[in-house]
């Protein structure tokens, strides 16, 4: 049976080029092409966008973009055996598909890009985890991109879209529900990819919002629920102490019970709080 779109089946490419998958480099591959253009479908309209896609491998989920339309295509990877299977690819879509071989942790892309821009990645989860975190809290707010489709292991997708009361709750939610909408459209068992991980897979989709949700310092913020969150099952009065004498009356201005403990606390009240603080 053919393929999607007439290159050859991803085992192939796999096999001519040699790609033997690295443990270090994170390298759990999806060969089937019919779920990496469901992936980008869930990326929403590629049409008019320029994707980032970081950690293409052999080039799976590039032609899942590819394929679905996507007006151009950034391919970021570290590992060169990879850059002449994606230089395939290329040669298929005349135009639309850059390649940079280089460690997405370093390189600038931004002069390689056009607005609007879309990110696609299905990273090992470490540099995913750095990078989203890099991309939620640029020097300026909107950032470059619109929105970002990203797979993560199961359990760190649920981090990402976590509420409050629930073990998973951290900091890492409560940044990205300052600043976007985020769910999780995907899950995905470990036989999807080769060779298989150990762990359980999800695509968390986050769109970025014009403006942050509630108006806060972000470094106050940020010093809140990094002190709150150092201490999760302590009281709130305590763990906090460090922000001043004053905190437990700014608690309580700002509704939070300074017995309550950080997991129980909703964003708006963080912000509520990072407003009182930095007034102070
Ligand atoms: N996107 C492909 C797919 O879905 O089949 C490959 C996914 S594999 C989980 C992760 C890819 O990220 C590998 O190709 C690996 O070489 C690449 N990678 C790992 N660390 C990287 C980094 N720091 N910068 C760019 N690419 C990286």
């Amino acid at each position: 049976m053919g393929t999607i779109d007439g290159l050859p089946p991803l085992r192939e490419v796999i096999k001519a080029h040699d790609l033997v998958a690295k443990k270090q480099l994170g390298q759990n591959f999806l060969l089937d092409l019919n779920l990496t253009a469901k992936i980008a479908r869930l990326a929403g309209d590629l049409s008019a966008c320029d994707v980032l896609e970081v950690g293409p491998g052999p080039g799976g989920l590039t032609r899942g973009l590819l394929v679905e339309g996507a007006r151009r295509v950034l391919a970021v990877e570290k590992d060169p055996r990879c850059v002449p299977a994606l230089a395939e690819i290329g040669a298929a879509y005349p135009g639309r598909l850059e390649v940079i071989n280089a460690d997405a942790m370093e390189v600038d892309v931004l002069g390689h890009l056009q607005a609007p821009v879309r990110v696609v990645a299905n990273l090992p989860y470490n540099v995913g985890t750095e990078l989203l975190i890099r991309w939620l809290t640029p020097k300026v707010w909107p950032p470059f991109w619109q929105s970002l489709t990203l797979m993560f292991q199961k359990e760190v997708a649920e981090r990402i879209v976590a509420k409050p009361r629930s073990d998973h709750y951290g900091r890492l939610a409560l940044l990205v529900g300052w600043r976007c909408d985020a769910k999780i459209v995907m899950h995905l068992p470990p036989e999807a990819f080769t060779p298989a991980p150990k762990v359980h897979s999800a695509v968390v989709h986050l769109t970025r919002l014009a403006e942050p949700r509630f108006p806060a310092d972000e470094a106050v913020l940020n010093r809140i629920t990094t002190m709150a969150f150092g201490q999760r099952r302590k009281m709130l009065r305590s763990s906090l102490k460090g922000m001043g004498p004053a905190i437990e009356a700014q608690l309580e201005a700002a509704g939070i019970a300074p017995t309550a403990r950080a997991e129980e606390i909703e964003l708006e009240r963080f912000c509520a709080l990072a407003r009182i603080v930095a007034a102070g």
